[in-house]
């Protein structure tokens, strides 16, 4: 469904990634792991439109998208939770949703995606009038998913989705993140929480210094020792 083939990524004279491959199917939880300033939050904005490509390609069902702007990449189904929560905080929790469907008309359609949001994060029903920045961090994390499910996506990607966040709250946007699967979601999930998210994705990639360094099932990570191989590129 996406995929990178060759992807390089410059800012000035520093390279951030190069010649990175990994593909997404259909249905599938992909980890994309490795540590700090590896090149992953470049890699999703690479996908949005929001970091232009050094060399290489990326495609989302089978078109190129150095064609489409941000907005039309949405339209197409290609969403990205940024990492840091990024909800307004002077708008409420509803109009932080609408604001999220902004690519859409308004109408039923809508009405119908803000209460299934509703039904999904229960909280935010209740928090439905408040501003976004008197909410709690995973309440913010929460509505910045919805606001990214309001755009109908067929892909999700998500920065980081733990950041910041108490172990409990984390449990809670792990299970929300598996149950969007069921909801015929596919997701590319950029995390530091990598044991976590190990016992719940199908495949993983680790990259670091911007270069691949494993792709392969997220189970044979699941060891510490395996994992810090992979970052080491000793897989
Ligand atoms: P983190 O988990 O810390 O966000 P990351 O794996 O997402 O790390 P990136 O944020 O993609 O990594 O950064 C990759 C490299 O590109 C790093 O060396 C970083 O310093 C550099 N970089 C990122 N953004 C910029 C920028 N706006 N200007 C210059 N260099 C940048």
């Amino acid at each position: 469904m996406l995929e990178f083939d060759g992807v390089a990524i410059n800012y000035g004279p520093v390279s951030a990634v190069r010649g990175v491959s990994l593909t997404v199917a259909r249905g599938e939880i992909v980890a994309l792991l490795g540590p700090n300033g590896a090149g992953k939050t470049s890699l999703l904005s690479a996908a949005m439109g929001l970091r232009p490509l050094a060399a290489g390609s990326i495609r989302f069902k089978g078109e190129d998208l150095r064609k489409l702007d941000t907005e039309n990449r949405v339209r197409r189904g290609l969403t990205l939770t940024p990492e840091g929560r990024k909800v307004f905080s002077n708008l409420t929790v509803l109009e932080n949703l609408e604001l999220g469907a902004a690519t859409r008309r308004k109408g039923p359609a809508m009405q119908a995606d803000i209460e299934m949001c509703f039904d999904l994060f229960p909280i935010l029903a209740e928090r439905r009038d408040q501003n976004g920045g008197s909410l709690s961090g995973g309440e913010q994390q929460m509505l910045a998913i919805a606001r990214a499910l309001m755009s109908r996506p067929a892909l999700l990607m998500l920065d980081e989705p733990s950041l910041g966040l108490a172990p409990r709250i984390v449990g809670q946007i792990f299970r929300l993140i598996r149950s969007l699967r069921d909801r015929d979601l596919t997701i590319l999930l950029v995390e530091q929480n990598a044991h976590e998210v190990l016992r719940f994705a199908d495949r993983a990639y680790v990259l670091s210094t911007g270069e691949l360094r494993y792709a392969g099932p997220a189970a044979r990570l699941q060891d510490k020792g395996a994992l810090m191989q992979a970052y080491i590129g000793e897989l």
